[in-house]
């Protein structure tokens, strides 16, 4: 397995939070409906598959964006948006 993406840290384990800085070990990488289950924004997604019209998208966004989930809610928006959000 490749070191920690925030401290370098080896993780020979490949456990999911780094032993040293208890950060994500690894970039989310292997499995995009992994990565959908685990945040708040993808239970948004799933709820607009099933519910869709009852609440926007970008109030989802927009209320994730405001709870201490932001900068992984930014991320989120990337992989799954691209990176040419405005
Ligand atoms: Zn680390």
């Amino acid at each position: 397995m490749a070191n920690c993406q925030h401290c370098e840290t080896p993780n020979p384990e490949g456990k999911f939070n780094c032993p040293s800085c208890g950060l994500r070990a690894h970039p989310p990488k292997w499995s995009t409906q992994f990565v959908v289950r685990e945040t708040p924004m993808a239970t948004a997604i799933r709820k607009d598959q099933i519910d869709f019209g009852s609440i926007s998208m970008d109030k989802h966004i927009e209320r994730t964006n405001k709870t201490n989930e932001q900068d992984r809610a930014m991320k989120m928006d990337k992989m799954i948006f691209g990176n040419d959000k405005s």
